[in-house]
This record gives structure tokens, sequence and C-alpha cells, in this order.
């Protein structure tokens, strides 16, 4: 777990500027969410935290450390997007256990990694699986559980759950929370839904044209007329 500090960080693409001096401190452990309309800038902020885009002024800290200039592998952060992003070649156990093998863990580590994660999340008996084979709800456990493998100080969620139907998303939210309440890992999470933001959050960011409209705990952003 690590506290992340965003201080006055800016974003142009050429000459047109996106992010505009944005301040937000996320404590240890805390569950963050970006909420607002398509194109304010959310994507682009959570994409800047993990070292995908470069910031054009201002300061990212994860822990102690500033890492304007640190690449994304040396980030100690996981990353879990709308489209799974999993290896189709690959089976359940092994797109978990990838980012491990490349890292040379050693196999008995891995191993009881993805063990443990397949089993926080009601994997267990689909490991020898491939991707093709899993439901969408299922698919993205496996997203989760490649992110849960690597133990990172932060999880970083892009939308993870815009191509999931309606049903399957209220289920997924309760599941991203207990897993939250069960590792307490810092979390970043980017949404366009506002009840996904309403329930799962400890901290609501609202982001509107690159500014941060409002910030605080959901009942405190919304309660108030
Ligand atoms: P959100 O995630 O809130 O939908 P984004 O962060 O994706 O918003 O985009 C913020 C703004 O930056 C939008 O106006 C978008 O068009 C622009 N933008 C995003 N990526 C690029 C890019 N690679 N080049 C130019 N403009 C971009
Ligand atoms: P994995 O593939 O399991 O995410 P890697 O070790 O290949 O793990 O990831 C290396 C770095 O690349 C990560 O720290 C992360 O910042 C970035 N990364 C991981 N997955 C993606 C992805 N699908 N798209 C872009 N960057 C990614």
């Amino acid at each position: 777990m690590a506290s992340v500090q965003i201080a006055d960080v800016r974003k142009a693409y050429g000459s047109t500027q996106v992010i505009h001096g944005v301040d937000i401190d996320i404590d240890d452990g805390e569950f963050v969410i970006l909420v607002g309309p398509s194109g304010c800038g959310k994507s682009t902020l959570l994409r800047m935290i993990a070292g995908l885009e470069n910031i054009s002024g201002g300061e990212i800290r994860i822990g102690p450390k500033v890492v304007n200039d640190v690449p994304p592998k040396e980030r100690d952060i996981a990353m879990v997007f709308q489209n799974y992003a999993l290896y189709p070649h690959m089976t359940v156990a092994d797109n978990m256990a990838f980012s491990m093998k490349l890292r040379k863990a050693p196999k008995a580590e891995i191993e009881e990694r993805v063990s443990k994660a397949a089993q926080i999340l009601g994997l267990g008996n689909l490991l020898e699986r491939y991707p093709r084979q899993l439901s969408g709800g299922q698919r993205q456990r496996v997203a989760m559980g490649r992110a849960i493998v690597r133990d990172p100080q932060v999880f970083l969620f892009d939308e993870p759950l815009s191509n999931l139907d309606a049903k399957l998303r209220v289920q997924m939210r309760t599941e991203i929370k207990e897993l939250h309440q069960r590792l307490k890992t810092t979390t970043v999470y980017v949404t366009h839904d506002q009840i996904e933001a309403m329930t799962m959050a400890d901290k609501i960011v609202v982001m509107h044209d690159g500014i941060i409209e409002q910030m605080g705990a959901p009942l405190d952003l919304y309660d108030k007329p």
C-alpha cells in the first residue's frame, strides 16, 4: 500500500490543455473514484498515474517517491482495463502468472500467489480454461486476478465494469468492494457511472473539462441541495 499525491498536474496534447492543474491526495488504502462525463480527463489522469502518459506539469508521488520520470514497469502499480486485456492463447492460470514469470519469480511463489488469487476470486475450478471459455464476469475476475497476483502498492481501474450487463455490474461492484476491504490496497477507479461512484468510493473526485469540480466522501457530495 502507498499514498498517491497528485499536485498541480497538467496535461496538454499539442496546444490543447486537457488537464488543468489538478490536486488530489489519496491516503494509504483509500478507494478513490474519478467520475465525470466522457472526455473530462479521467482516463488521462489515470494513465498519468500509471506512467502510460507523460505529464505536462506538476508532480505525482507514489508513497514518498516522485514518479514523473519513472517508467510504468518500475511503478509498483497494476491496472485493470474494461476490455480485460487477457492473453487469448493462455489459460487462466497462465494469464495470472504471466507478469511474475516475466519478473523471473520462483515457480513455487508464482503457484502460491496464483492459487491464493484464484481462491479469493472464486476462480479455483477455472484455472485450466482459456479466456474464450469464460463469461464476461469471469474474464473480469481473471483480469483482477492478474492485478492481485502482482501484489502492487496501487490498483488502477479504468471503467472495469462498463462491458458487463446491468445485473453483473451490480454484483461485481460488491465483489470489488469486498476485495478492497480484504486487501486494503490503495485504489484509483475511473467510471462515468455516478451510482458506481456512490456505492463504492471512500472519496469521489468529480471532474469536468479537465478540472476538479467537487471532491469528498459520497454522502458529503450528494446529500446537499
Ligand atoms: P475521459 O476518460 O474522461 O473520457 P480522456 O482522459 O480520455 O477523458 O480525454 C480527455 C480529453 O483529452 C478529451 O478531450 C480527449 O479527446 C483528449 N485526448 C485523450 N487522448 C488524447 C490523445 N492521445 N491525443 C489528443 N487528445 C486526446
Ligand atoms: P501484466 O501484463 O500482467 O500487466 P507486465 O509485467 O507485462 O504485467 O506489465 C508491465 C507494465 O506494463 C505494468 O507495470 C503496467 O504499468 C504496464 N501494463 C500492464 N498491462 C498493460 C496493458 N494491458 N496496457 C498497457 N500497459 C500495461
